[in-house]
């Protein structure tokens, strides 16, 4: 019998389970998860998987565009064997195309599938059945502490549960345990550098507002472009959640923002959406991590530890909205614990003036959106991990350690990581074959 040789796959997100699929009947494959189940933040997530190569990263960085649409094409398959669907309506994605170019901004036509965060742990079994059966070893509730390495070469992880020696190691811990990965790479002399961070708010209206794009054009999370006139600065919608639910998320260290989530089977009046100027810098300060913690702070003092929510006519009449002026907007706020206030006294000017500009512009396209009654929910920042220096195949200055997913900062989103872990997976039998 030919005895494998062993791969060790750090994190069971969909970085992590794509690497192992791929690795799976070539190599010995253990999988080392700290958490209790298998997904990630993906399982978290509402599951909108959008198949593009320069959506959630760009995965053009390590691979030829052809490569690329291949690699999605194929996680596009894995997910359709576990009955998620995908649309394209191909005409109204290319009329509105036209139209929003016609209207001074960019529409990325798209396929989507939408899996409802009430569907998603079915799913994510789903691919964790498809693992076992292909005779991945997972270890759940296993944390790596520690990569041992020896004359340039990595032989072994440690963790909670013991020491674990392999051939190969991936490093796929997601954005939340990135400074981990970052203390790894640091320890072991690799390079990184910062990448820039997406500073914005929520916005919140009716459904009917987008309902023909969402639900006529089933395009669930529709991505438009913006180059704002004031600033010239790059806004773009984000996590479209139509029969949508606002929610608070955590960013660490007793900091917070919202985000929105939605079910495919039940839902609310209301569609909500991100909307992000991208943020980079340079001299004196690169750290933009530092600086989108600093706006939440603020934004977290000023909200009295809750989330501010104003309404669109009142940040544009330059006054704070309180319950009374809230209740006269046609959209019932789906995230309460919230405080009404104004967010122009906790962000900088220029992303008040991007957001007021843009959804001026977006309404040419999308009418209602610009009205009095939509609601605004701040902060919400897009924090990325620190951008991890490998080779094209996400190989590490250590000859048998690869990287992949949003914790080495390079995707943002399930298919992007998991196209990462089918890219890493490959340099691991590319390596091994030559
Ligand atoms: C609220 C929310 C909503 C989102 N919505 C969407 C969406 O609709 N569509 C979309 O495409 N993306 C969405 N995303 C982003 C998406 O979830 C991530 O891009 C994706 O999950 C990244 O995959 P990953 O494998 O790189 O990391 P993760 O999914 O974060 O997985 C990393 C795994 O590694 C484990 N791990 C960490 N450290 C260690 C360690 N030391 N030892 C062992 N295991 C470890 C973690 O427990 C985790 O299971 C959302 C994210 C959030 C937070």
């Amino acid at each position: 019998m030919m005895i494998l040789k062993k791969v060790i796959v750090v994190g069971a997100g969909p970085a992590g389970i794509f690497a192992a699929y791929e690795l799976a009947d070539k190599f010995q494959v253990i999988v080392l998860e700290a958490e209790d189940y298998v997904g990630g933040a993906g399982l978290h997530s509402d599951g909108k998987l959008n198949y593009n190569p320069f959506i959630g990263g760009n995965l053009t960085e390590f691979v030829t565009e052809d490569q690329a649409w291949s690699l999605i094409f194929k996680i596009r398959e894995v997910f359709r064997e576990l009955g998620v669907e995908s649309s394209f309506h191909e005409e109204e994605q290319k009329r509105l195309e036209a139209h929003a170019v016609k209207s001074g901004l960019k529409f990325v036509k798209i396929i989507q599938s939408h899996i409802g965060s009430d569907h998603l742990p079915r799913v994510m079994e789903g691919l964790k059945e498809k693992l076992e059966r292909k005779g991945v070893e997972i270890h759940l509730n296993t944390k790596a502490t520690r990569i041992l390495v020896e004359d340039d070469k990595a032989f072994s992880v440690q963790t909670n549960q013991g020491e674990f020696e392999a051939d190969f190691f991936i490093l796929a811990p997601g954005r939340a345990a990135s400074n981990w990965l970052i203390e790894e790479m640091r320890r072991t002399g690799n390079g990184m550098s910062f990448n820039p961070i997406d500073i914005g708010v929520r916005i919140e209206v009716l459904n009917e507002v987008m309902e023909e794009i969402t639900y006529k054009f089933k395009c669930w999370d529709p991505k438009f472009h913006i180059y704002t006139p004031s600033y010239d600065d790059f806004v773009r919608t984000f996590c479209t959640c139509p029969r949508g639910f606002v929610v608070r998320e955590a960013y660490g260290e007793g900091l917070f923002g919202v985000n929105g989530h939605s079910m495919r089977d039940t839902g609310s009046p209301n569609v909500n959406f991100a909307l992000l100027t991208k943020i980079s810098l340079t001299e004196p300060l690169e750290n933009t991590t530092e600086y989108g913690r600093r706006i939440a702070q603020l934004s977290n003092t000023i909200g009295g530890g809750k989330p501010i929510l104003q309404r669109l006519g009142d940040l544009r009449a330059h006054r704070r909205s309180t319950w009374e002026r809230i209740k006269r907007s046609y959209v019932e706020p789906t995230l309460r614990d919230v405080t009404p206030g104004d967010i122009s006294m906790a962000y900088p000017s220029r992303i008040v003036k991007n957001v007021l500009e843009s959804l001026e512009i977006l309404d040419r396209v999308i009418p209602g959106v610009n009205s009095e009654s939509t609601l605004i929910y701040a902060p919400e920042i897009k924090f990325y991990a620190m951008h991890i220096q490998t080779d094209n195949h996400l190989r590490t200055r250590i000859s048998n350690l690869y990287v992949a997913g949003d914790g080495a900062g390079i995707s943002r989103g399930i298919v992007g990581a998991a196209a990462t872990g089918i890219i890493a997976a490959r340099g691991i039998i590319s390596q091994e074959l030559v």
